[in-house]
């Protein structure tokens, strides 16, 4: 038997870290066993999904240098790659559990589903929705379907009982099914939902061993009986620990940059994230910190995993990539630097901003170095102005990181139109009210617009800058917090609440 792994990311968003570090020990599992990995697109979720995000999903793996043989883009033998053009795949497979009664077309409605739901929660009853609860009488179904109504369609599952899961990290895994709801697997629109494709997809594309975070051992036991519904051979299971943020709490954006591009802005070398994703929760049998790719696959063992959830520290990797950034020779460091931060398609975009701004070349930095800066070091001091005070600039600085962090287009136009109206409705002058923004993002604000800035720096390196700035000004106490975050909350309501009465403002 081939060994054949995958990494099946979901484009609906920034290339995250978690992605790269479940890419890698896929990976590192297949070349132990000289097999193969594979990269899949999950794009069912048409309203989350985008190009975009894929491109880049694509293009900050092979960045760290995460290379798959078969993939959307270089195309194979079990193509296509992307879930949303296998659609009829996933129609036939359905048709086939419809028909050997292992699944059902419920046409509930959302208001039954809801009432249902309350009506659980009300008598202290923690049961899923199980197909008794679900299927309507006969006589019912026949006239919702006369009359067109929409349904989706439902999987069977036991009402009670233990399930069994092997995980090859874990051993068997009990799961009750009575906390297992009779599981979406195609939506009224006809697209499939992850549990179904995923399923469909491992068996087609030939998957031996499914390494994945642990976030998806509950979805287990449904993938098990759908395995046993088609009479296929489940695939090995492997849950990894999920990377924690320094203060344990599962990484996530709102505490520590995410997206593989923030690191690649940051000048982090590529082989340095990627060592560094490779001691989350594994270590090379000699315990050292740096190796490269090559050597951990030599040495790789799944067995080595240690469940204890491994931290991703930045500081730690700052330290790491400095190991790496010693050794090059003065040459390789020259080229490497140069095509890091002089590249031309970092430089053109600024080009516009800065050059009906300077008078010589030797102009453009001081201008206009933050683009190649990190987390600028920061002073109390260079915040000081007439305008606001300490705590305002700390309210501003937050109630902008809040909206900075709920973009989900990342435009100029979207960082602009959400700045005006906070200011706007905290009554202060846009003037007085983006300058932090600019000691934040630029740490002068005699530079280009600070707006334009965050568009070009991205989402993940203009919110750290924030984020560093608040620290810089004393931060934000936990008790604070809730206070701030309770009259933002209101705030917001009350800028939605005007964007609906008056929409062209
Ligand atoms: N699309 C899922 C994700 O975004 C894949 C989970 C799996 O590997 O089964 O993580």
């Amino acid at each position: 038997m081939t060994v054949r792994t995958r990494v099946a990311p979901s484009p609906t968003g920034d290339p995250h870290v978690g992605t790269a570090y479940i890419a890698l020990f896929n990976l590192a599992f297949a070349r132990q066993h000289g097999g193969e990995f594979i990269l899949r697109i999950e794009d069912t979720d048409q309203v989350r999904s985008t190009p975009e995000s894929e491109q880049a999903i694509l293009d900050s793996l092979r960045w760290l240098g995460v290379e798959w043989s078969e993939g959307p883009d270089v195309g194979g033998p079990h193509g296509p790659y992307r879930q949303s053009e296998r659609r009829e795949i996933y129609q036939q497979h359905v048709e086939i559990l419809l028909e050997r009664g292992h699944a059902f077309k419920c046409y509930r409605t959302t208001e039954e589903l809801d009432a249902m739901r309350a009506q659980r929660q009300e008598s202290g009853n923690s049961m899923a929705l199980k197909p008794s609860d679900l299927i309507l009488p006969a006589d019912e179904i026949a006239r919702r379907e006369a009359a067109g109504e929409p349904f989706v369609i439902r999987m069977m599952v036991p009402e009670e009982g233990v399930c069994v899961v092997d995980d090859m990290l874990r051993g068997p895994i009990e799961l009750d099914w009575s906390q297992v709801d009779a599981q979406v697997l195609m939506k009224s629109d006809g697209l499939p939902t992850y549990h179904l494709a995923n399923v469909v997809d491992d068996h087609l594309m030939g998957i031996t061993h499914v390494i994945r975070g642990e976030e998806w051992i509950s979805s287990a036991p449904k993938h098990k009986l759908l395995y046993s519904y088609f009479d296929w051979v489940m695939p090995q299971l492997c849950h990894m620990p999920l990377l924690r943020n320094p203060d344990k709490s599962k990484l996530s954006k709102r505490k520590n940059p995410t997206s593989i591009l923030f690191y690649e802005r940051m000048g982090f070398m590529p082989e340095a994230l990627l060592n560094y994703l490779g001691r989350m929760g594994w270590s090379m049998p000699d315990e050292r910190e740096k190796f490269s790719s090559d050597e951990m696959f030599a040495n790789f063992d799944i067995k080595r995993v240690s469940l204890g959830g491994p931290v991703f520290d930045m500081e730690k990797l700052r330290w790491l990539n400095s190991l790496w950034l010693r050794e090059l020779d003065a040459e390789t460091f020259a080229q490497r630097f140069a095509a890091w931060g002089l590249k031309k398609e970092r430089l053109l975009p600024v080009i516009p901003h800065v050059q009906p701004r300077v008078e010589t070349f030797s102009d453009v930095v001081p201008l206009a170095g933050h683009f190649l800066g990190g987390l600028t070091s920061l002073t109390p001091a260079q915040f000081d102005n007439k305008a606001l005070d300490q705590e305002q600039l700390v309210t501003v600085l937050q109630y902008g990181l809040w909206q900075l962090e709920d973009i989900r287009h990342w435009s100029v136009d979207e960082i602009k139109t959400r700045m005006f109206a906070l200011a706007g409705k905290m009554d202060i002058k846009v003037r007085d009210f983006l300058f932090p923004f600019f000691i934040a993002i630029a740490g002068t604000s005699a530079t280009i617009s600070v707006l334009d800035t965050m568009a070009l720096l991205g989402p993940d390196m203009s919110r750290a800058r924030v984020r560093h700035a608040i620290d810089v000004l004393g931060g934000v106490g936990k008790k604070k917090a809730k206070k701030m975050e309770k009259d933002y909350q209101d705030m917001v309501a009350a800028i939605a609440a005007a964007a609906q009465e008056n929409p062209e403002a």
